[in-house]
């Protein structure tokens, strides 16, 4: 098979993506594109982006922007939508998400999010910026969602931005099996791990996934070679207040040589409103949870630094 040929074959390869962020600047070194593909295999409640959670497309509907005008109810084959005394309901369940409301709302208040596109389709949009990621040390940056995945696409997308001379990056969650990462690895020049919680039981409790299955992948990864920053989300009632959950962290951190950095991202309320967007239910304890001070970051912050590596929020 030519060249050509075969990365042509490589490219046709498709994925699941919600959002494309050109210009981003917290997702790795430089000014980045980050990709965000669609499904997680984690089940974290203030995910901040709870659109990624399902691998499939899914309906938004934002009822601040919606002016009640009755369009979509009139454009919906299915009778999905309804405006009545209760306000504006859509029964997701008929759905096909054919699209012809969100076309005919003049107010943007409904959308599909995520759509099946190639990674040559991706990849020719991740290019348009490519003079800011050689001026900036930039590059593109996968992330979710759970890259893993839809390991295939990834690693189409990424073994293309390489041999254009493109740096990459991979968000990942840590909690897959060993063959995506040995697939990703040769492509990835750099990893953001996410690392949660340091207690197997609460670990399970607030993310679903193996605290064991996590480490053991950011060994591996340390161990053959990656260059690892760790991403650490600061949640309170999870791990905001238990000085020993990051005193762990900072130790971890010291004793991997493929950890470069650890990086810090304090909890934020904005996956409320999406969730709601996507018509599920908010828990009222979970919605009542404060962001975090700035006493308690700069706290963090402090006992990260015992790792001897730099420490910064993400
Ligand atoms: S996407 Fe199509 S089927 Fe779904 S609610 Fe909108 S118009 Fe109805
Ligand atoms: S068309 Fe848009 S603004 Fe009008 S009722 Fe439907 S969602 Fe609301």
């Amino acid at each position: 098979m030519s060249h050509d040929i075969h990365k042509s074959a490589i490219l046709s390869c498709s994925g699941v993506v919600f959002d494309i962020k050109r210009f981003a600047i917290h997702d790795g070194p430089g000014i980045r594109t980050t990709v965000f593909v669609k499904g997680c295999n984690m089940t974290c409640w203030w995910c901040h982006n709870p659109e990624s959670k399902s691998d499939k497309p899914e309906l938004f509907f934002s009822s601040s922007k919606c002016r009640n005008c009755g369009r979509c109810v009139a454009a919906c084959p299915q009778h999905a939508h309804r405006i009545g005394p209760d306000g504006h309901v859509i029964d997701r369940s008929k759905c096909v998400l054919c699209g012809a409301c969100v076309t005919a709302c003049p107010f943007e208040a409904v959308r599909i999010i995520g759509t099946i596109r190639t990674a040559a389709d991706v990849l020719a949009e991740v290019l348009e910026d490519r003079h800011y990621y050689a001026t900036s040390g930039g590059g593109v940056t996968v992330s979710g969602g759970e890259p893993l995945r839809q390991p295939d696409f990834v690693y189409a997308l990424l073994w293309a931005a390489r041999q254009e001379g493109i740096h990459t990056a991979v968000d990942t969650n840590g909690n897959n099996g060993r063959g995506g990462y040995e697939t990703l690895l040769p492509v990835t020049d750099l990893f953001l791990f996410d690392l949660k919680q340091m207690d197997a039981e609460k670990h399970k409790a607030g993310t679903g996934g193996s605290l064991k299955n996590v480490l053991d992948n950011l060994r591996w990864l340390s161990e053959n070679g990656a260059t690892v920053i760790l991403r650490c989300p600061i949640i309170p009632g999870v791990n905001a207040e238990d000085d020993g959950h990051w005193r762990q962290v900072a130790d971890l951190a010291a004793g991997l040589t493929g950890v470069t950095a650890v990086e810090y991202l304090p909890y934020h309320r904005l996956w409320i409103g999406k969730q709601s967007g996507l018509g599920a239910a908010v828990d009222e304890d979970l919605r009542s949870r404060p962001e975090i001070s700035g006493e308690r970051i700069a706290a963090i912050h402090g006992i990260l630094e015992q790792s001897g590596k730099p420490v910064s929020k993400g």
